[in-house]
């Protein structure tokens, strides 16, 4: 094939390659290599499935991000790519150099196809460095011996046909292959569903891991082990769906026991770097557990963390204090407190942690924190030298107008501020705690324009409290738009 082979005609060759019902590897392999990812891509798009097995099994490339091409599910392609896998597990001779090492079925945009583009357009001086190019976008596991196939797996209780399919094949093939879940999801499944899985998808692959279930403390300590093993996660986001896991102030020593257990696998992430807990109520009192030196286990956490999000439960006191003495959050990038009660505590320690995190922070969600003025007063002098700030929520909190044009004030010169949002003033709610619009319209004009004369927002707004009739807020943004009752 000439460089300079016009597009429209390679266009016409592919065509006339997938009529050909009796295209097999024999011939695949006596195609020109660039020809194939485009080739490919038209089989797979073209719902060839017998092309596309075919093709599978003769690839010359050592990458096959084949998810990219399958945003759109069709079972019968997929199915036919795995049958592809199996025909080349089979094969006993691989005519060309650049054998098949990884078959990526995330569903991402992925490098090669670019890479690949640009060859089809004409730019054939590409190919002899095709594999170097190709390799640049591999990953370094990628690059052992035996066949890799990467995914990403959600499972619900209700699984969708293609990862049931996938699941199953996976499962008969674990010896031959080696099958990496690099972000696993779960919601509600029974442990002992998710422990077999995970000895199909070994937990040390896994780099992002969310786990929003309904299990009890008895069965997540079951499932500690399995979580200790996860030792290169990047990314944890725990989130017990249900209430059923909500424990009371006082455990037994049997719950003790458990949430110790589970807690102490912490000590073994690596390279942890975003932790989210979401109505946790059991890490309550424990934060100094997990995020510790000192605590279960030496060494929890051994990197320095740049997202701590604890949201919807009530941290304590001694929770908040720790902040202010771990250096695990002193390189924060992101703190997401929302939902957490903090009026009833002391928030000079948050003060301090904001202090230490000036340099590096660039979002604060503090929604529905329930403070005052007086929580307030004790952060505007930290907010105001987090030079890093680009968004901030303050939604849903008891502020009067006066605080709030401090903070305004104190916060005039962060420059790389995108998007805040504040909570409408008190002085916007009738004795009732209903919204004088007139109030709210009029404060919030007031501090835009405050605002405006000290520097230039980006996105700013103020939102009520939810209308206690409605359910919904007022809001004030580019435009005031007022809680359904209030439209009438
Ligand atoms: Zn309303």
């Amino acid at each position: 094939m000439s460089a300079q082979t016009p597009p429209t005609l390679l266009k016409l060759a592919r065509q006339a390659l997938l009529r050909d019902e009796t295209l097999d590897m024999s011939a695949l392999d006596k195609l020109p290599m660039e020809l194939l990812p485009a080739l490919f891509k038209e089989a797979l798009t073209g719902r060839h499935t017998t092309t596309v097995k075919a093709m599978v099994a003769a690839w010359p490339f050592p990458c096959l991000p084949v998810g990219a091409l399958m945003k759109t599910p069709y079972l019968e392609t997929f199915k036919a790519v795995l049958a592809g896998v199996d025909t080349w597990l089979q094969r006993k001779f691989h005519p060309r150099r650049g054998k098949l090492q990884f078959l990526d079925l995330r569903k991402k945009y992925h490098e090669f196809w670019s890479i690949w583009a640009g060859v089809e357009d004409g730019d054939c001086s590409v190919e002899n460095q095709d594999e170097q190019q190709v390799v640049k976008v591999l990953p370094k596991y990628a690059l052992r011996l035996l066949l890799k196939v990467v995914a990403d797996l959600c499972l619900r209780p209700r699984v969708d046909d293609e990862q049931t399919c996938f699941l199953q094949w996976a499962q008969q093939r674990k010896g031959s292959i080696q099958f990496c879940c690099m972000k696993m999801t779960i919601w509600i499944q029974p442990v002992h569903v998710i422990k077999e899985v995970l000895k199909v998808f070994h937990p040390e692959h896994i780099r992002e891991f969310e786990l929003n279930t309904e299990w009890n403390i008895f069965m997540l300590a079951w499932f500690a082990p399995c979580l200790g093993q996860m030792r290169n996660l990047h990314k944890l986001l725990l989130a017990p769906v249900s209430k059923n896991i909500k424990i009371g102030n006082r455990t037994t020593d049997m719950e003790d026991k458990c949430i110790n257990k589970f807690i102490s696998q912490f000590s073994r992430f690596n390279c942890l770097q975003h932790l989210s807990f979401r109505r946790v109520y059991f890490l309550r009192n424990r934060i100094k557990r997990v995020l510790s030196k000192q605590g279960w286990r030496a060494g929890c956490l051994m990197t320095p963390l740049e997202t701590l999000s604890i949201t919807h439960y009530n941290i304590s006191q001694s929770d908040l204090n720790y902040f202010s003495e771990c250096p695990k959050l002193f390189q924060l990038k992101h703190l997401d407190m929302k939902g957490v009660g903090l009026k009833a505590l002391d928030l000079m320690p948050l003060r301090v942690l904001l202090e230490k995190v000036a340099d590096t922070l660039q979002s604060l969600d503090m929604k529905c924190c329930r403070m005052k003025d007086s929580h307030l007063i004790v952060l505007i002098p930290a907010l105001s030298k987090c030079s890093q700030l680009a968004k901030v929520s303050f939604y849903c909190n008891d502020f009067s107008m006066p605080i709030l044009r401090n903070l305004l004030q104190h916060t005039a010169n962060l420059s790389k501020m995108n998007v805040e949002q504040y909570s409408a003033p008190l002085e916007c709610y009738d004795d009732f705690g209903y919204v004088s619009t007139e109030s709210f319209t009029q404060l919030c004009q007031e501090m835009k324009c405050r605002l405006r004369a000290l520097r230039q927002p980006k996105y700013i707004s103020f939102a009520t409290n939810m209308c206690p009739r409605c359910g919904e807020p007022c809001v004030y943004d580019q435009e005031f738009r007022l809680c359904h009752c209030q439209q009438r």
